[in-house]
């Protein structure tokens, strides 16, 4: 299965992120869109070198991580399209690249969605894909409107019906989990492994990751 191939729904799933590390919530939300959507598997596809932070880990460590998620759950599977493109990792080139076959739903957490406008390109965003967005776990305010250029439809079941362009919410609960949370555990010296899968926490302690905070 390759992270192209769409589902019966005949969508292709992404999930893009730093990755840094790649932790329970991604894996239950990529889980909850992929049952959501119907499609057969997820693609994680890793932010290289993300436009707007930067990452602690090394590109070579986030990628072997995901690996070892896949290794264990094969219908998540990474992408290295953005470690080959030189230059920033921008979500809307990347699209570009993966468009043409079958609709492209592009996970975003509520977090992320909140900072779209500041994206590189944003205005091509829509005529690229559809949003799936996770509602993340400590958000009391109201949902922010879909941006432009999309307009917001019930359920994920939905998507498939256009090229690109729709919104939907994701209303399965999402687990209050983040890679800050993470890292910073582990630089105080705590115990992080209830976030992340034992393969992750196993190859975060041998490589000494995220020991110095960021
Ligand atoms: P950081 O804490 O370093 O900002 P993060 O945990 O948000 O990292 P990213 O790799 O930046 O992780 O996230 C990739 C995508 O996954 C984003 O769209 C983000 O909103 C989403 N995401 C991250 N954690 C969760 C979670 N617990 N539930 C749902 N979506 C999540």
């Amino acid at each position: 299965m390759t992270p192209h191939s769409p589902g019966r729904a005949g969508v292709v799933a992404i999930l893009g992120g730093t990755f840094d590390p790649v932790h329970a919530g991604h894996i239950h939300a990529a889980r909850a869109a992929r049952d959501a959507l119907g499609t057969p598997s997820v693609a994680l596809l890793l932010a290289a070198r993300p436009p707007h932070r930067s990452a602690q880990a090394s590109v070579q460590h986030r990628w072997r991580m995901l690996e070892l998620v896949a290794e264990a759950e094969p219908t998540l599977v990474p992408s290295d399209l953005q470690v080959s493109r030189p230059g920033p990792s921008y979500t809307v080139d990347t699209l570009a690249d993966m468009v043409g076959g079958s609709p492209l739903v592009w996970l975003i957490g509520r977090d992320a969605l909140a900072d779209i406008d500041s994206w590189h390109d944003v205005a091509r965003l829509a005529s690229l894909c559809h949003l799936l967005v996770l509602d993340r776990p400590g958000e009391g305010r109201p949902r922010p409107d879909a941006p432009r250029g999309f307009d917001l439809v019930d359920d994920a079941g939905q998507l498939a019906a256009r090229s690109c362009a729709s919104l939907a919410w994701l209303s399965d609960p999402m687990l209050d989990v983040s890679a800050s949370q993470v890292r910073r555990m582990i630089a105080r010296g705590q115990d992080a492994s209830t976030l992340l899968t034992d393969e992750v926490w196993s190859y975060i302690r041998a490589h000494g990751l995220y020991a110095q905070k960021s």
